[in-house]
């Protein structure tokens, strides 16, 4: 029998299971050993009176504050949670507002379920308030203007001449902070654009050239009922701690249930932005109205070429642009009608 080989084969078992959790080993190696013994000598917590043999349990205390140092530093943690069933152990750390101890896995389980999915929910009754909507109809219209619009199918400028708000739908509300919700809206907004579109009917493209001998151009006035994300910035007012610490002292249980009573919220609305690289699309499914509202020549038409006049057709059997001053009557230019 290896027995290394036995033991080894039980370590690994047991570091696959903790990577299985997601467990982190804190490390002990950067505990200051003159702390401790200070501690020790002045009889701070965790050494009282009658228990001059907590060692272990000091060690692994300053080995979480340490811990605590170094991902505040390197990946700005903000706090550590820490559940023990030992009074003195939580205790110790009554003075570091940074770690926040509990007696039982539950209490910490709900601590969190209050401050995420339940917070979430305040937030979401919140946006029933005649406030928040109010800010968005009164903030989207100024950040559609500026955001990235496109209009399927032109490749020219375009104009947007009015922006109307009409919906919001809530997507999810992320809880970024006690004190900030992002809410994902899903906007609702109709959007009128004007832009010169090529008529290709009157227009006459010389293959031979690789140019259009002419031009015509018009104006289309459209209207597009487009949807799109929005990031709405809230704060949370009024989260009352003490009462949530009450609620949780109470029950031993995990909270099944969202409660009103425990979170009695007021949610003031900063900010409201479209999310960067989003592209708002109008094309044949997002147009409800569409109207052409006037012609136009192409500027780039040489009216001296021409002489002045616009043609509005080419000859089919010569080629050339046929205007009122070379019109043979029976679609072909003056030189050609006699032919045909
Ligand atoms: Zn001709």
């Amino acid at each position: 029998m290896d027995e290394k080989e036995l033991t080894n084969e039980q370590w690994q078992a047991w570091d696959d299971y903790l990577k299985d959790c997601h467990a982190i080993k804190i490390p002990t190696n950067n505990v200051d050993i003159d702390i401790i013994l200070d501690k020790y000598f002045k009889r701070q917590l965790p050494f009282e009176d009658k228990k001059q043999n907590e060692f272990k349990d000091t060690i692994t205390i300053e080995s979480i504050r340490k811990y605590y140092e170094i991902i505040s530093d390197n990946e700005f943690a903000e706090s550590i949670y820490v559940v023990a069933a030992d009074k003195g152990f939580r205790k110790s750390f009554r003075d570091d507002k940074e770690i926040v101890a509990f007696d039982s896995l539950n209490k910490f389980l709900n601590y969190v379920i209050i401050h995420t999915k339940y917070l979430a929910e305040a937030v979401n009754r919140q946006m029933e308030s005649g406030m928040i909507d109010k800010f968005i109809k009164d903030n989207i219209v100024d950040e559609v203007y500026t955001a990235n619009c496109d209009i399927d199918g032109c490749y020219d400028e375009f104009d947007i001449t009015s922006v109307e708000y009409r919906s919001y739908k809530v997507g999810y509300i992320n809880i970024i902070e006690d004190s900030l919700a992002e809410v994902t809206l899903e906007i609702t907004a109709e959007i009128c654009v004007e832009y010169a579109e090529r008529d290709e009917e009157h227009s006459y493209y010389d293959k031979e050239d690789g140019k259009y001998l002419f031009e015509e151009f018009v104006k289309v006035q459209e209207t597009h009922e487009v949807s799109f994300e929005a990031n709405l910035k809230l704060y949370i007012d009024n989260l009352n701690e003490e009462v949530i610490k009450q609620k949780l002292n109470g029950t031993r249980q995990l909270i099944q249930e969202y409660d009103d009573e425990l979170l009695t919220i007021t949610c003031e609305p900063e900010t409201i932005s479209i999310p960067k690289g989003t592209i708002i699309v109008m094309d044949g499914g997002s147009l409800s109205e569409r109207e052409i509202v006037n012609q136009t020549i192409d500027d780039n038409w040489d009216e001296e070429e021409w002489e002045g006049e616009k043609p509005y057709t080419t000859c089919p059997a010569c080629g050339k642009p046929i205007s009122h001053q070379n019109d043979g009557g029976n679609g072909f230019c003056i030189d050609c009608a006699w032919e045909h």
